[in-house]
């Protein structure tokens, strides 16, 4: 079978950069590490990390004063922070600069009297931590049904979450233009998003199946899913190379891959490889 990887596929520029903050912070410290929430959404790589003492957590409570703890790639509130400090703990912050603009801009927009609203997925930590920004005073909505829920206002400022697919923002645009006056808008969705989806929904419109390649918990994989299956091509989301069935491939000539921001190389690898030999 013929195999095409996409042109953008794998670890972005806010991912290599966090992983270079991780390490580096290690080999600083005198001892383990530790990092908010796993570093990057990629269980193969958070494992590893733990292995080499790059240890996530979840809360700081059970963690020693002094200790380092790093921010990872989605930030974290400014109330998050606050217990950091509290606590006396070394702060490392590798939130990605592009997920910086929209905690910057909620801010901005509610100091400027803007009811405000985040694009994106509610539970997710990157939005959680926007949210904190606008002093928990942001609306958030993931759908063009959400979106016709949303209570008319006279001044909405609207940010993006990163990872959303251009598609899901300008539907959900389309009904919150209607909403109010005037409508400020920050599209705060990143270059590599862009790139990753539209290399993507390129291939996809070549091949006869498309392979994801990525965490199941990572928002930008799941939406690159998404972008494939809007061109009608079979898409198959995996985790790693042990994940591909034969089944899938019967009477396929010709398969892409494409790969989340989070994923290693060595993963994308082992899946290219594996599809060769069916
Ligand atoms: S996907 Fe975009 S926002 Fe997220 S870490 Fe990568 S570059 Fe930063």
């Amino acid at each position: 079978m013929k195999v095409i990887l996409s042109k953008h596929a794998g670890f972005c520029f806010g991912v290599k950069r966090a992983i270079k903050t991780a390490i580096e912070a290690k080999k600083a410290a005198n001892g383990r590490v530790y990092t908010y929430g796993p570093l990057i959404h990629n269980p193969q790589v958070v494992s590893k990390f733990e292995r080499d003492g790059i240890v996530a957590v979840e809360s700081v409570s059970n963690i020693k004063s002094g200790s380092t703890i790093i921010i990872r790639t989605h930030g974290v509130s400014p109330a998050i922070e606050e217990i950091f400090r509290k606590k006396k703990l070394k702060i490392i912050d590798a939130t990605c600069p592009f997920v910086k603009k929209p905690q910057k801009n909620i801010a901005k927009l509610v100091a400027a009297g803007y009811k405000t609203v985040i694009i994106g997925e509610a539970d997710h930590p990157e939005v959680q931590g926007i949210k904190g920004y606008s002093v928990e005073k942001a609306g958030i909505v993931g759908t063009p049904e959400e979106a016709k829920k949303l209570v008319p206002s006279g001044k909405l400022g609207i940010v993006v979450q990163t990872t959303q697919s251009m598609k899901n923002f300008q539907q959900i645009m389309e009904i919150l233009l209607k909403k109010a006056q005037e409508v400020k808008i920050y599209n705060t969705i990143c270059s590599a998003t862009h790139e990753r989806q539209d290399s993507a929904l390129k291939l996809a419109g070549e091949v006869d199946i498309m392979i994801v390649v990525g965490g199941h918990n990572s928002a930008n994989t799941k939406h690159l899913a998404e972008v494939c299956e809007t061109t009608g091509v079979v898409t198959r989301q995996i985790e790693d190379a042990s994940e591909l069935q034969n089944a899938w491939f019967k009477g396929k000539k010709k398969a892409g891959v494409t790969a989340g921001a989070s994923t290693p190389e060595w993963v994308i690898k082992e899946v290219v490889s594996k599809l060769k030999k069916l």
